[in-house]
């Protein structure tokens, strides 16, 4: 099992360094509903960050905190920000400012996270529109405890894998690009957004493309999903 994820990491990695020789992608595993081998096992093959969706999930999994940051990039229950502040080094997962609001008061000192944005504006889905993201960080001097480090987009999963498909999603894709280089270029003291968390295991080469600078993989690394 180890070696098949082993052998995954590489492979992703060389995929990444064919489009972007430079370098500056990270590899953030997704390890919701993987076991803590598994999850060691990425590890150990050399992603750069583990991601976990749900609180609960992470601090039963993470009991000792893992050798790499750990961060949540799943919806934040406004109850479990006590425990989410105490275990992830960064969350990622900031999709209102119900949810900026409630982590600032309970911090009592900077925390990195990131806005996230919901790319395809679906109802399905949370995050701020990104029509909207310019105002949100323009404002969110008044959460002093939060440090925004990067924007990470929620993306439509393509449906198919036409053509048609794929140029919709690569729209998207662009488009948050362009809305991250945007706030960006704002150079708000509490919003430096060093990364663009995008992509997935089914578009990732096309987040690389776009710019991002994290992808967050979860099936590509380990396999399918088992039971859920
Ligand atoms: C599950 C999940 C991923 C990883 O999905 P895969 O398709 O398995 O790579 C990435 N980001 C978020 C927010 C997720 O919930």
């Amino acid at each position: 099992m180890s070696d098949l994820i082993a052998e995954q990491v590489s492979r992703v990695k060389a995929r990444i360094r064919r489009l972007r020789p430079e370098g500056g992608v990270k590899i953030m595993a997704v390890t919701k509903n993987r076991s803590y081998e598994e999850s060691l096992a990425a590890i150990r093959a050399g992603v750069d960050l583990v991601g976990e969706n749900r609180v609960q999930e992470a601090r039963d999994k993470w009991r000792e905190k893992p050798p790499v940051p750990l961060h949540l990039i799943g919806h934040l229950q406004t109850n479990k920000v006590k425990y989410a502040t105490e275990l992830f080094d960064g969350i990622d997962s900031v999709d209102s400012e119900r949810v900026a609001e409630a982590l600032n008061a309970r911090l009592e000192a900077p925390r990195p996270v990131m806005l996230q944005l919901n790319g395809g504006r679906e109802a399905s889905k949370t995050g701020v529109h990104p029509d909207l993201a310019i105002r949100f960080l323009a404002e969110a001097s008044r959460w002093p405890h939060l440090v925004f480090n990067g924007i990470m987009a929620v993306l439509p999963l393509a449906v198919d894998s036409s053509a048609a498909e794929e140029k919709r999603i690569r729209q998207f894709m662009q488009e948050i690009g362009e809305v991250w280089r945007m706030c960006r270029e704002e150079q708000f003291p509490w919003a430096p957004l060093a990364e663009l968390s995008m992509g997935m295991s089914g578009d990732y080469e096309w987040a690389v493309e776009a710019g991002s600078t994290m992808v967050r993989l979860g099936t590509v690394l380990f396999g399918s999903r088992s039971g859920i």
